[in-house]
């Protein structure tokens, strides 16, 4: 459905994009995951036919971006992290320019209807843009990539600087419709694309890293549980008592931040919560606990385990094949 080979783009002497090659098929929502500046909009904006690449060849349902983008771009819908709205224009008025712009077919009133009801921006279709919270705002983002019902939709970081709850009404909407379409959506967010994707391609510095089913990327992600505590208390019984518990796997000193207490950094296995068990056994010696958080596990933590995941199943694979 969409497949890039060997892409190549550079920004003067800024090598954005060093050689991606990745596919998506029908059915797919893929999440394009990397940290700021690793090159997904660069990858997103030449797969939309907004940028030209430098070097490689990129398909959509199997028509050539550049040297075919008129028939390439009618199959996708794009919504760039800034998206393309003009304040001015009321909802309904300006989905009905961009039904024009793109030279649209559908029935006009009743194909602008059907995508207001599955935003679900109906009762704003008769408001000024501008006059929107930025959650409508990106709902109507999304409805214009809907527009002439493309096969493939692209999301630029859908949910950035959206609350909380409109990041999880957004994310719903892109789940549901993932049903109809091939979805790519670009994230710097962990947990957004463990939760909507069901592929992950990963891409740092300008290069794909990882390219797994989305199962791969929860076990990588799954490691040992971190916590860091500050507690008071001589370092040594502290260590004793914290080596007892048997939810804890390792206790190490980081830091003394003050004259009475110490910080420790704490793991546990997956899935084990060991913070009930170790404030228990504190108390029970008298050591007061006074600080306790989690530590998240960076991306780049991420990347360092896919790919060495990566390098243990192809080693299992060459020895099988002796
Ligand atoms: P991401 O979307 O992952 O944050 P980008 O694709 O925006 O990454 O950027 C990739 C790299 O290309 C970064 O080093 C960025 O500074 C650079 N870059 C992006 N756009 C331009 C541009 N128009 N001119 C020069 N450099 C750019």
């Amino acid at each position: 459905m969409i497949e890039f080979r060997d892409v190549y783009k550079n920004y003067g002497q800024n090598r954005a994009l060093k050689g991606i090659s990745f596919k998506a098929e029908s059915g797919d929502i893929l999440g394009f995951l990397g940290p700021n500046g690793a090159g997904k909009s660069t990858a997103l904006n030449i797969l939309t036919g907004y940028l030209s690449a430098t070097a490689g060849e990129a398909y959509v349902d199997g028509i050539s971006i550049f040297e075919n983008p008129v028939e390439a771009k009618k199959r996708i819908g794009f919504l760039p992290e800034l998206p393309p709205l003009y304040p001015d224009m009321k909802v309904g008025e300006y989905l009905s320019f961009v039904y024009d712009l793109k030279g649209c077919k559908l029935p006009r009133k009743q194909h602008i209807k059907e995508i207001c009801e599955v935003v679900k921006i109906a009762d704003v279709e008769g408001r000024l843009i501008k006059n929107l919270s930025k959650g409508y705002r990106q709902r109507v983002g999304i409805a214009q990539a809907l527009i002439g019902n493309p096969k493939v939709l692209v999301f630029d970081e859908p949910t950035v600087g959206l609350d909380p709850k409109q990041i999880i009404e957004i994310r719903n909407l892109v789940k549901l419709l993932g049903k109809e379409h091939t979805i790519i959506i670009s994230s710097h967010v962990l947990p957004e694309v463990q939760q909507v994707c069901s592929r992950v391609v990963v891409i740092n510095e300008g290069s794909i890293v990882a390219d797994e089913p989305i199962e791969t990327l929860a076990e990588a992600v799954s490691g040992p549980r971190r916590l860091i505590a500050k507690i008071c208390g001589p370092e040594a019984e502290v260590l004793k008592t914290l080596s007892a518990v048997s939810a804890i796997r390792s206790a190490e000193v980081i830091g003394k931040q003050d004259a009475d207490s110490i910080s420790y950094i704490i793991e546990s296995d997956d899935r084990i919560d060991a913070r009930k068990p170790l404030f228990s056994a504190l108390a029970a010696k008298g050591f007061p606990l006074i600080g306790l958080e989690g530590v998240e596990m960076s991306l780049e933590d991420v990347f360092v385990r896919l790919v060495s995941k990566k390098e243990e199943r192809t080693r299992g694979r060459e020895r099988k094949a002796h």
